[in-house]
């Protein structure tokens, strides 16, 4: 390695003792090498994967993604648990949620209309959004979802109207806006005063809002919701929420007699992307909330309400790995090796959104060779096309190689698009010794069927 190399990569990164190694911190549960050193998931080989099902290709790993359902249920036996939709849904990870106890948080039609195609009961979903057209609430109201998140006076008045029209009397939560800038990129940032989210607890909106609601005929309030957003490590800003929100709680109770017997924490909770984060596990997570919510209201002098949260990434985002195929390679003497896949941006936008961190290894082999300083990139026209900003991968890679990406189950295939016009790479599970493709490759003709010109 060359001294400017040492200026090119980032503090965190050191080089690795065993190129062939998988972290146990970010690959799925199942994931292994075989005596050959070919990557497995659920016991399948994933270059016998690649053949079948072509690249890219979001590898997801069903005993890993139940195994973390039931352990946020058990983690959080005492509070709701809605498992947050936008992180990654399809018909199949809806009905492992239902299997596993666990509710389901959507904030679009789009999710809701899978989520009613999986047969996801009603009674156990949540509805979000700041923008909520009449036909998202009336198809909500007409499967009986459990609770509406409502986010502004507009749809407060909406659902009165709505309520009234359809006859389905809401039970909602207030989603209040408790100016707390959570220690994460701007983008996900979702509970710091100004951003869209939310009533304003500084300028006396969420007080209006919860008063309008329990006033409101046909609408049934059952308490405040927070979220403050994505990927934080620490619990500070959940103590600061909690405690804003239970005031504003505990003086409409006093104020009004009213019980608001729930509130919501909403997610965000993060998960490792490589072997320096250090992520809080879901039985602490749950103590420090429970401790939170119980001190807030001792203080304040009033019950403790029930609990719900709302957790997308910490649940799906270890579950699968994205596998590619390299093609060129390039060594720029002096800096990096440039190693080009077969997917980029279109397949995970978080590198250039959120200036998101991954790591790759060689999946279809070992190898011997040194490690030297590279950086993945995609086949789009955008330098902002990164799929692993920095890692050590091997100075052998080459042309045709399998590459896999831990950590891409959340907010990877939900974020996908066709930028180039580049379809869509499937899902594809493995669980019980099978392959089973939960979600298929768009085709050239799925896109140029949409150009009607
Ligand atoms: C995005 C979102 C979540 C889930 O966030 P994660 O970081 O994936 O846990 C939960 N609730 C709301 C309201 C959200 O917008």
């Amino acid at each position: 390695m060359t001294d400017m190399n040492d200026t090119l990569k980032p503090d965190w990164l050191t080089e690795p003792a065993d190129l062939n190694a998988l972290s146990p911190y970010l690959w799925p549960a199942t994931a292994r090498r075989d005596p050959s050193g070919v990557l497995t998931v659920g016991g399948l080989r994933v270059t016998d994967l690649a053949a079948e099902f072509g690249t890219p290709m979001y590898l997801f790993d069903e005993d890993d993604f139940r195994a973390r359902c039931a352990e946020f249920r058990t983690a959080f036996h005492d509070f709701d648990v809605y498992y947050a939709g936008k992180a990654f849904l399809c018909k199949a990870v809806a009905r492992i949620c239902a299997e596993a106890g666990l509710g389901l948080d959507v904030c679009t039609l789009g999710e809701l209309k899978t989520a009613i195609a999986a047969g996801f009961p009603g009674e156990r979903m949540v509805l979000h959004g700041n923008n909520k057209s009449a036909e998202e609430l009336t198809t909500a109201l007409r499967h009986g979802v459990a609770r509406i998140v409502v986010d502004s006076f507009d749809e407060l008045a909406l659902l009165k109207e709505l309520a009234a029209d359809t006859g389905v009397r809401p039970t909602v939560l207030v989603r209040v806006n408790v100016g707390v800038r959570a220690d994460t990129h701007a983008n996900i940032a979702t509970a710091h005063d100004d951003q869209k989210f939310g009533f304003s607890l500084r300028t006396g909106d969420a007080a209006a809002a919860v008063a309008y609601a329990h006033d409101a005929d046909g609408i049934e309030l059952a308490g405040l919701h927070m979220h403050l957003g994505s990927q934080i490590f620490g619990m500070d800003s959940f103590e600061v929420g909690v405690a804003r929100m239970m005031k504003v709680r505990a003086d409409f109770i006093r104020s009004c007699g009213a019980e608001l017997p729930e509130v919501s924490v909403g997610g965000g909770f993060a998960i490792a992307y490589r072997d320096h984060h250090q992520p809080l596990a879901p039985a602490g997570i749950a103590d420090a909330l429970r401790r939170f919510g119980e001190e807030s209201c001792r203080e304040l002098g009033v019950s403790a309400p029930r609990l719900a949260i709302e957790p997308g990434r910490a649940v799906v985002g270890r579950s699968a790995c994205t596998v590619y195929r390299v093609g060129t390679v390039k060594n720029v003497e002096g800096l990096r090796t440039f190693v080009s896949v077969d997917g980029g941006m279109s397949d995970n936008i978080r590198p250039a959104l959120y200036d998101g961190i991954y790591s790759a290894v060689l999946a279809g082999r070992l190898t011997t060779a040194e490690p030297r300083l590279s950086r993945v990139v995609g086949v789009h026209c955008d330098a902002g096309d990164v799929v692993v900003r920095d890692d050590y991968l091997a100075s052998d890679i080459h042309s045709g190689d399998l590459l896999a990406v831990p950590c891409t189950g959340a907010y990877c295939r939900s974020l996908s698009n066709n930028f180039n016009h580049t379809p869509r790479p499937p899902v594809v599970a493995v669980g019980g010794g099978t392959a089973s493709v939960w979600v298929r490759r768009e085709t050239y003709d799925d896109l140029l069927g949409l150009d009607l010109g």
